[in-house]
């Protein structure tokens, strides 16, 4: 079996979200069940360092009236597409002012280039494509690219339905697709061209990343107005959670961390909750609970929900710290609380690993109260370092995180804590049952130790991705 992944982003060369980890790892576990895989991504500015070997692959693509002629690295079984005018470029896609103008063209490139490398190098059984970026790689198998892609069969990742890649109609030309898949049943999205419902409509299976996210989004409130093409395919929509790299996140290895420590031997966490607080400012007091936040400042993530709740929360025994950057209205609104609680908040407007982990494995809770999650990976992460997650009960944090109660209390399968409503009550309620919990250390002691059980590798989620190729190249679709 030979998979080709096609993602706009791959962990180590490029990253914006949890999408890159996804293509680092899912094709590394897949190897180890035998499956041959490869992946293309654009060759981005920040993927040039890379130790890499040039690919012999003579390709001319236009795209509109431009005739490109993209050329090939190759790093392991990763391809980048080098194309200098659209990839060499500070971001992935745009400035903090917003998107690049010309991403229709970028994008039309990459998943063309990729149709052509794969022809050149090895023509796969699967292609499997990710995000709006890729979105247009189960077209081109269809039509531009048919006689050479004929027995493949291709798979549509959708790592967050949010973005869509829409473009002016006067791109169709770009793509170099017949106007007649501008069509209400193909690209055309309320006058626009979709690449994601490009993705969805001519794909042979589409998969999202947690099997809650795969129901919420044939919803109108969660569907992003495709929940109807959506609806229509949901014969080969599949829900499968992704895994996360415990290589990378696991404290009994972790050499970010000023001190490891297991279920049996949890010392370090102490450690490493002194060294956060110390790092952040906060006094260190080691019996106030730490609540940690990490990840983008945008609508989707509950900030507006923090921020309706925290002024109140913080005149509790209790200390924050947060890590993250987007939206400047809730930077802004962040460090405003800060400045008026520094004993008690720490706002960190930034992208910074090493954080990350420390705020990980040193906190005593980890906060995610987001309003939509795909999947979402530091709940996960939270579990494995004994940090337990406060959820809402949306897409993959519901998949992952098992809410206590009095009856998974009392069977022992409690991992955190979640609430349903949307709102800054259900929070506010939550949390301070949270942070009464804490102060119970036999059930806390218990509720961590059930978290730091749970087993998110790689290699289950592989398994479900390795049962969908293998119903699709049999002639069925299903995992
Ligand atoms: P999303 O993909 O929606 O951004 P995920 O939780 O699925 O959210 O994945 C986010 C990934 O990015 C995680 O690995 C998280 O640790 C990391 N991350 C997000 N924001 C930051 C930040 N400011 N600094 C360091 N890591 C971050």
């Amino acid at each position: 079996m030979k998979v080709a992944f096609i993602s706009p982003e791959v962990v180590p060369y490029s990253k914006t979200g949890g999408l890159a980890d996804v293509c680092g790892a899912l094709p590394q576990a897949l190897a180890g069940l035998d499956v041959e895989t490869c992946v293309v991504t654009p060759g981005y500015r920040c993927t040039k360092s890379a130790p890499a070997e040039k690919v012999e692959a003579p390709v001319r693509i236009k795209v509109g009236d431009t005739e490109v002629a993209p050329t090939f690295r190759r790093a392991g079984r990763v391809f980048f597409v080098d194309c200098d005018p659209y990839f060499d470029r500070e971001g992935l896609y745009g400035t903090p002012n917003g998107d690049y103008k010309d991403n229709a063209a970028r994008f039309v490139l990459f998943c063309r280039a990729a149709m052509e490398l794969l022809r050149h190098v090895a023509v796969p059984d699967v292609l499997h494509a990710h995000d709006w970026q890729a979105g247009l790689v189960p077209t081109y198998a269809r039509t531009l690219y048919r006689s050479a892609y004929e027995k493949t069969k291709t798979v549509f990742t959708i790592h967050n339905l949010a973005y869509q890649g829409l473009f002016w109609h006067w791109d169709m030309p770009l793509t170099g697709l017949d106007w007649k898949h501008f069509h209400w049943k193909e690209l055309e999205f309320f006058g626009k061209i979709s690449f994601v419902k490009a993705g969805l409509v001519h794909s042979d299976a589409v998969v999202t990343v947690s099997p809650t996210y795969a129901r919420e989004i044939q919803t109108p409130q969660h569907g992003c107005g495709l929940d109807g093409v959506l609806r229509e395919r949901a014969s080969v929509l599949h829900g499968i959670l992704n895994g996360v790299d415990y290589a990378e996140w696991n404290p009994e290895t972790d050499a970010l961390l000023p001190a490891c420590y297991s279920a049996r031997a949890p010392a370090g966490k102490s450690s490493c909750k002194a060294a956060l607080q110390k790092q952040c400012g906060l006094p260190e007091a080691p019996e106030t609970p730490l609540v940690g936040m990490i990840g983008r400042l945008v609508e989707q993530k509950g900030i507006d929900l923090v921020l309706a709740v925290i002024e109140d929360l913080l005149k509790e025994d209790v200390q924050f710290v947060l890590l993250g950057s987007g939206d400047p209205r809730y930077q802004e609104a962040l460090l405003g609380v800060q400045r008026r609680r520094p004993d008690r908040i720490s706002v960190n407007i930034k992208f910074d690993n090493g954080l990350a982990h420390l705020i990980e494995a040193g906190s005593d809770l980890f906060l995610m109260p987001s309003r939509y999650e795909p999947c979402g990976l530091n709940q996960i992460y939270s579990l494995k370092y004994g940090t337990v997650p406060v959820v809402r009960a949306t897409g993959g944090l519901a998949d992952s995180v098992v809410g206590a109660a009095t009856e998974t209390m009392k069977k022992g399968t409690a991992t955190g804590f979640a609430f349903a409503d949307y709102s800054p009550v259900a929070l506010a309620d939550t949390m301070r049952r949270a942070l009464g919990a804490y102060h119970e250390k036999k059930a806390w002691k218990k509720l961590m130790a059930a978290g730091m059980k749970q087993d998110f590798s790689w290699e289950k989620s592989a398994r479900q991705y390795l049962k969908l190729y293998e119903g699709l190249t049999r002639g069925s679709s299903n995992a």
